[in-house]
């Protein structure tokens, strides 16, 4: 083992100034340069602390006591915001947490990206920043002899029953709880994740926000559910909107939530949504955006930097199911979508089906092996939309953008740590990042989304 060069002791109280955010909502405070890493506290703030944890570079401390509070700082209105953990920064007021994030865009593209000369616009936020989540998922257990169901407390596996979830939709408090109380009643065992026993694992919860159709989904160990025929009535009488009843079966012993077996219990298999005036079918595994108003926000802007005139083909990497494809595909002349989760491309080509736009391509595959081939066959997109998971873009796709030399590309990132490092490896090849545009999809957590423009300035 390395030895610890710490310029503090475990278990030492220190008063510190608070003097950053980390990009998953702690307090960073300096001594003698080491940094301390401290829940629950604010930039700005004056804290005494206790040390917990000593690593080479960095350490971890505790709140003891708080000596002076930001003008940030605010009450969190959730009851078991400690407890939970699903949000980092209720404590913070909405526009310190806009601001921390631009921050982070910030300090992240001018560190990794070495981009200093770049337009980076304020954080789009949200108006009312609760109450956006379209998509609840709780886990289901047992208390005292009745079912629970609510979230894991922090750092265990001990489930602890929520009545209200303030950054989900109400409706969806709804369902969740006039489904457990359903379940208790009619006797449905929770499942015990130890033994792998009992039948009910989790219960999910979709909203179509524009739509206002629901989906119950019971996800399950086993096939069978008891008294299965008079809780659907039950529910369906109860809850308005409901249009879909699923069972998901997941026999295994293990954290992944959904199994691989679905059917439909009542109703239909999906419920529809609109983005814009795109209508989307979702089914209880597609993965779709969880804040649908800012969705929209953040599509009008890739729509925006692509600047379609109806004569260009657009390739649209990382696809899912062919949400930015579709929007994008009424302004151009084709569009061309990669994806390598094949039922999120069934999903992508009903989708367009569904809305009658006959001019995109789906493809199931690695975006970095199947766009080479297309440019192998002469595939050449005037703009290139990339929308990667949190590790950024594959550096051989990045490499095929370079040869392809797309007059654009919009970069869709949920990381911007990945989005600075690609963006660098863009411009050496050749690009020149124009603006960014963080859009907050996430309120009260530390994530956020950017969309980037960047255009070619070499032949
Ligand atoms: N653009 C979509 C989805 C973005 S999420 C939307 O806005 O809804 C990123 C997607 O990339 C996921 O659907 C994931 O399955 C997919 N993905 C991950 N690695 C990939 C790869 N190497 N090639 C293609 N798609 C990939």
């Amino acid at each position: 083992m390395a030895k610890i060069q710490a310029p503090v002791k475990k278990d030492e109280m220190l008063d510190v100034h608070i003097e950053d955010l980390t990009h998953d909502g702690n307090g960073v405070a300096k001594v003698k340069g080491y940094p301390l890493f401290i829940p629950h506290v604010l930039p700005g703030e004056k804290a005494q602390v206790k040390v917990a944890k000593l690593n080479k570079g960095y350490g971890f401390a505790q709140l003891v006591q708080l000596i002076e509070k930001s003008i940030n700082r605010e009450d969190p209105p959730c009851l078991i915001y400690d407890e939970c953990g699903g949000c980092q920064l209720q404590h913070l007021s909405y526009e310190g947490q806009l601001k921390a994030k631009g921050k982070h865009v910030h300090d992240v593209i001018q560190r990794i990206g070495k981009i200093e000369d770049v337009k980076i616009h304020p954080v789009l936020g949200m108006e009312d920043p609760w109450r956006y989540r379209n998509k609840a998922q709780v886990p289901v257990g047992e208390r005292e002899g009745g079912l629970v169901a609510g979230f894991y407390q922090k750092r265990s596996h001990e489930i602890i029953d929520m009545e209200s979830c303030l950054i989900q939709q109400e409706k969806s408090d709804e369902v969740i709880q006039v489904v457990k109380e359903i379940c208790n009643r009619y006797g449905v065992k929770p499942y015990e994740e130890g033994k792998n026993k009992g039948t009910l694992r989790h219960i999910m919860a979709r909203y179509g926000h524009q739509t206002g159709e629901i989906m119950v989904v019971f996800i399950t160990r086993t096939e069978d559910i008891p008294h299965k025929k008079k809780m659907i009535q039950e529910i369906t009488e109860r809850i308005q909107g409901v249009t879909s009843i699923i069972q998901n079966i997941n026999s295994k012993k293990t954290n992944v939530i959904l199994g691989e077996k679905t059917k439909v219990l009542w109703g239909q298999d999906v419920i529809y949504d609109y983005i814009g005036n795109v209508k989307f079918a979702i089914s209880a595994q597609s993965f779709y955006q969880v804040n649908p108003k800012q969705t929209k926000v953040l599509y009008e802007k890739a729509l925006e930097y692509a600047e379609l005139n109806g004569e260009e083909t657009v390739i649209d990497a990382y696809c899912g199911i062919g949400t930015i494809s579709l929007f994008l595909a009424q302004q151009a002349k084709k569009v061309y979508g990669v994806e390598i989760v094949p039922e999120a491309i069934e999903d992508a080509r009903r989708n367009a089906q569904l809305n009658q736009i006959t001019n995109v391509e789906f493809a199931v595959g690695q975006a970095e092996t199947v766009i080479p081939k297309w440019y192998e066959q002469g595939i050449h997109a005037d703009v290139f939309i990339v929308d990667p998971p949190r590790k950024g873009c594959d550096e051989a796709l990045l490499q095929t953008i370079l040869q392809m030399k797309p007059k654009k590309v919009v970069y869709v990132s949920c990381n911007p740590a990945t989005l600075a490092r690609d963006l660098r490896i863009l411009e050496d090849g050749g690009y020149k990042t124009k603006e960014i545009q963080p859009v907050d999809m996430f309120p009260m957590t530390m994530h956020v989304e950017c969309v980037a423009l960047m255009t070619r300035v070499e032949k």
